[in-house]
């Protein structure tokens, strides 16, 4: 008789097989701290379903050899890509999740979905010309820089992507890919979908992290339970718009004012550097100059998102708040964070909190969007 398994428990045995985490059914036993007899029925119901196979001969750790466990190479590929105001980044993972090619092109967001799908359409038949050509597409993930309702895919009042107000990007994705009506097609929000890459490259471990994705703007998204937190309509993590103190009280894009992304996004740095149009590569150059006034400006900018954040880890007491996104890559933004949540967080909140910058870097959503239709394909 097959054996039912727990969902989340299926899907952390095929992820951690994907990143290549683990090997062996002894590994397993470590990784999901199970017992072996749990590990045995997990694997067994994957090879009955032709999802993994066991094969050949482990590393010897004495005593008996451990057999090689393997997920079944199935055929085709994943279209991935996350969009932001003036770069789309797209990928190509195979139907396993596994990230396999990327590519960043420039795009106009504000040109809308029609034009924006067709660079993103182009560059992914580039992608897979070099790496995967003749396979069949199995399915198509997309993040995008704004709130995406869940279920359905639509985006809600998107301050930076006028033109793509209420439409259904599933729809578009599906034509554009010339994907069959049953083709699986994600849409989700970046900070999400790069906050379940995150997930999985620390091995999908077990407590609640807060992800905060610090770009042009703020996302964010709290992992619990191996779970992405969505809230009523899915529109949960939107920090970008939480008023905070000390923030000169500036127009925001929002329409409000003294919203948090006025004062510790890449665009308020821009603006504050004197020139709107700056990039997020033009802010990190001024910062590895080392001018002591930009220096002073992103530390404040840090410092505020710290500020932001206190609310949420005295309420949330996770285990890890990570900041990723362009801004992450500053030592001195993320240690003003850290230092302001210190300063601001009940001392047994912090007191096993690990505070940290991401460390699935910029492919965090494109591993994210693969990991999520990885089990919509399967
Ligand atoms: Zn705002």
């Amino acid at each position: 008789m097959p054996q039912s398994i727990p969902a989340t428990l299926r899907d952390q045995t095929l992820s951690l097989l994907a990143s290549g985490a683990v090997t062996s059914r002894s590994d397993l036993v470590d990784a999901l701290r199970v017992a072996p007899s749990t590990v045995s029925a997990v694997v067994r119901r994957l090879i009955e379903e032709g999802v993994l196979e066991e094969e050949g001969v482990g590393r010897s750790t004495g005593g008996r050899r451990p057999r090689i466990l393997r997920l079944r190479e199935t055929e085709g590929v994943l279209a991935v890509a996350e969009l932001g105001g003036k770069h789309a980044r797209v990928g190509l993972c195979g139907a396993g999740g596994a990230l396999r090619g990327t590519e960043e092109v420039p795009i106009d967001i504000a040109a809308g979905p029609e034009k924006v799908f067709g660079v993103v359409t182009e560059t992914f038949a580039r992608i897979q010309g070099s790496v995967a050509p003749g396979q069949t597409l199995r399915g198509v993930g997309v993040a995008l820089p704004g709130p995406v309702e869940f279920p359905g895919g639509r985006i809600v009042g998107p301050a930076r992507m006028p033109g793509w107000s209420g439409i259904d990007p599933g729809r578009f994705l599906s034509g554009a890919f010339g994907g069959g009506a049953g083709m699986p097609v994600i849409v989700d929000n970046d900070a999400k979908a790069a906050a379940i890459g995150e997930h999985v490259v620390r091995d999908q471990q077990p407590g609640d992290m807060i992800y905060i994705k610090a770009g042009t703007g703020i996302g964010a998204c709290l992992v619990s339970g191996g779970q992405i937190f969505r809230g009523g309509r899915g529109l949960s993590g939107d920090v970008t718009h939480v008023r905070v103190a000390d923030s000169g009280e500036r127009q925001c894009s929002c329409g409000s004012r003294g919203c948090l992304e006025t004062v510790a996004s890449g665009a308020a740095l821009a603006r504050q550097l004197g020139s709107p149009d700056m990039n997020m590569r033009d802010i990190m150059v001024a910062v590895g100059d080392g001018d002591p006034t930009v220096v002073t400006m992103v530390r404040q900018a840090g410092r505020l998102l710290g500020v932001a954040l206190t609310g949420l880890v005295n309420f949330l007491n996770p285990s890890a708040v990570v900041i990723g996104g362009a801004l992450s890559s500053l030592d001195v933004y993320v240690a003003a964070t850290r230092g302001m949540l210190y300063e601001g967080c009940l001392p047994s909140m912090t007191q096993s909190l690990t505070i940290e910058a991401s460390v699935a870097g910029p492919d965090a959503a494109l591993i994210g969007l693969g990991h999520l239709l990885r089990s919509s394909v399967s």
